[in-house]
């Protein structure tokens, strides 16, 4: 079989496949794997034990590392005989958020429904969008090359954990012990969204987020303006300070070395930024930047796909909460 063909073969099957696909979705929905919640401690683990079973399936060698909160899944297929292309190291989570406030649900967070909706039938779940279902759509796809594609048709690496929504506070450690073992050449991260219902899309850089909490200390008690402003160094004023020198007006950030090791955004997707224009996307913050006057607030707006690239692509500094300590 040609390697097209092989393809159709296989996105055919998963097509006659898709209620049996979905029936094991539902069921990794039904698990509570609640990372934030102790007593979901057991459910975490059930869901790590559901996706190792997946992997072992289709004939991967498959490992739950514990960690000092909920386990790692890690599995390691070969590929076909002779493989030499890359190594695909494919990364997602089991863990969800918690499903409070419960009496803004419908349905049961954790009974998974197929319900009406504007635009079709859609999967009601908490987990659905983030990170079971896509999870799920890596390893259906799997299962459809391992049942009729001749099967998996690359060397993969697939690391599901289960403390995204915490943080992921025992990853890194974790990714540090066994870097070896996780040598890839790329990493494909499914823990992201599409444009909308009817736009897939391919994430192709994601911001980051690195935060830290300033404290700016100076006279031990209170000290009357009209004695000592002007002299005593108002913390107020120190901090508007710092805080104004971390970008300037266009928005650029200006912290020495912070742009260092980022990769400028390229011509090819400035010119994709100009087609997000076009785009429609049902957020009024967005689709109120046409270049009116509100669009003042939105910092280097010269045109709606600037502001949009400014959106997905580019850097922010952002300033949350002031409080007072003694
Ligand atoms: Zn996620």
């Amino acid at each position: 079989m040609s390697s097209a063909d092989r393809l159709a073969t296989t996105l055919a099957h998963a097509d006659v496949t898709m209620e049996d696909a979905r029936g094991r979705l539902f069921d990794f929905l039904r698990i509570p794997s609640i990372s934030a919640q102790p007593a979901h401690a057991a459910d975490c683990q059930r869901a790590a034990g559901w996706v190792r079973d997946r992997l072992v399936a289709m004939g991967f060698a498959t490992e739950i590392h514990p960690t000092k909160g909920q386990p790692v899944v890690l599995g390691r297929h070969e590929g076909p005989a002779g493989y030499a292309g890359p190594t695909i190291l494919f990364y997602g989570h089991y863990d969800v958020q918690p499903a409070d406030p419960l009496e803004l649900w419908t349905t049961d967070p954790f009974d998974p429904q197929m319900i009406d909706g504007p635009r079709g039938k859609r999967v009601v779940a908490r987990g659905a969008v983030d990170d079971k279902g896509q999870v799920m759509m890596f390893l259906e796809a799997l299962r459809a090359w391992h049942e009729v594609g001749g099967g998996i048709p690359a060397r993969l690496i697939v690391l599901i954990e289960g403390e995204e929504e915490v943080s992921s506070p025992n990853l890194d450690p974790f990714l540090v012990a066994h870097r070896d073992q996780l040598a890839a050449d790329f990493a494909l991260i499914s823990d992201t969204g599409m444009w909308n219902i009817d736009t897939p899309a391919l994430t192709t850089r994601l911001r980051g987020i690195t935060y830290m909490q300033v404290t700016v200390k100076a006279a031990k008690r209170d000290l009357h303006s009209g004695l000592f402003g002007g002299s005593a160094l108002n913390p107020i004023n120190a901090l508007a300070r710092i805080l104004g020198e971390l970008a300037d007006s266009e928005g650029h950030i200006q912290l020495p070395g912070f742009y260092d090791g980022i990769l400028p955004v390229s011509n090819a997707q400035v010119a994709s930024g100009k087609r997000w224009t076009s785009m429609r996307r049902r957020s009024s913050a967005i689709s109120a930047c046409r270049c009116r006057p509100v669009s003042a607030a939105i910092l280097g707006c010269s045109g709606c796909g600037r502001a949009r690239q400014r959106i997905f692509a580019v850097s922010g500094v952002a300033i949350r909460g002031q409080g007072r300590r003694r």
